[in-house]
């Protein structure tokens, strides 16, 4: 079985009921994408969206915690994600590693919950610009990989983003021989510890375009991208879909 190719977006803290005529924008644009498409809203809009998604696109969560219900003001359970429509959602995004100094171990925990209320954790790992300039880089993700990505991960329940934190909300992209070399030691470290690790999907995200997505999706172990800015747009996510 090969990786399910998937065109996600990370609408972050962007988006109010009025931007759900995007997702009516795209229906009409690509009925039928040769993808699957998934939108990651707030969790303001989870369930509007859902709705409006009609099964075509799938919507997730941006972040969840790691127990299942009580005294965490702010938060919201991977079951409540999966209760407003969520069958996915988005850990250890670099945004969240910096602003609430977010763990391996922690990410790792949240993804055992994801799991446990049945929804797909798309689990991010990615180095700085310091890291790489130090020459850092791949044992950053190797051990971002390791840290973060539970043992009852499957190719069923888990998706991982390379996203550069340089490259994020940047417009500045690794060369395609650069996201390859990630990719692939993401592929040699997941195969070497899960039976169906040559199945999970791989994504590259940060500052992935209309004019450079086709280029991206070409690149050996790329099964997809993860998009933020021009995801919130149909007339800019709707191109990166059909590239796929
Ligand atoms: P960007 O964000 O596409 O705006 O660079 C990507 C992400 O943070 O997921």
């Amino acid at each position: 079985m090969a990786p399910r190719k998937l065109a996600a977006g990370n609408w972050k803290m962007n988006g109010t009921l009025a931007s759900l005529a995007e997702i009516g924008r795209l229906l009409a644009d690509h009925p039928a994408p040769g993808c699957d498409v998934l939108i990651c809203p707030p969790a303001t809009l989870l369930h509007a969206m859902a709705a409006s998604a009609q099964g075509k696109i799938a919507i997730g969560g941006q972040d969840c915690h790691a127990k299942t219900a009580g005294a965490h003001t702010g938060d919201i359970a991977a079951a409540q994600l999966r209760d407003a429509g969520a069958s996915h959602v988005i850990l250890g995004h670099s945004e969240r590693r910096t602003d609430h100094a977010e763990t391996d171990a922690q990410v790792a925990a949240k993804s055992v919950a994801a799991h446990e209320a049945g929804l797909v954790a798309v689990i991010c790992v990615g180095e700085t610009e310091a890291q790489r300039d130090a020459g850092q880089t791949l044992d950053v993700i190797s051990a971002q990989l390791a840290g973060s990505v539970p043992d009852g991960a499957t190719a069923a329940n888990t998706v991982i983003a390379y996203e550069p934190v340089w490259a994020i909300g940047t417009g500045r992209t690794p060369t395609s021989d650069q996201i390859a070399e990630v990719h692939a030691l993401m592929r040699e470290r997941l195969s070497a510890r899960f039976a169906d690790g040559a199945d999970m999907a791989l994504l590259y995200g940060g500052s992935v375009k209309p004019g450079n997505a086709a280029e991206i999706f070409a690149i050996p172990h790329v099964n997809g991208a993860l998009v933020g800015g021009a995801s919130l747009k149909a007339e800019d996510f709707g191109p990166i879909i059909a590239a796929l």
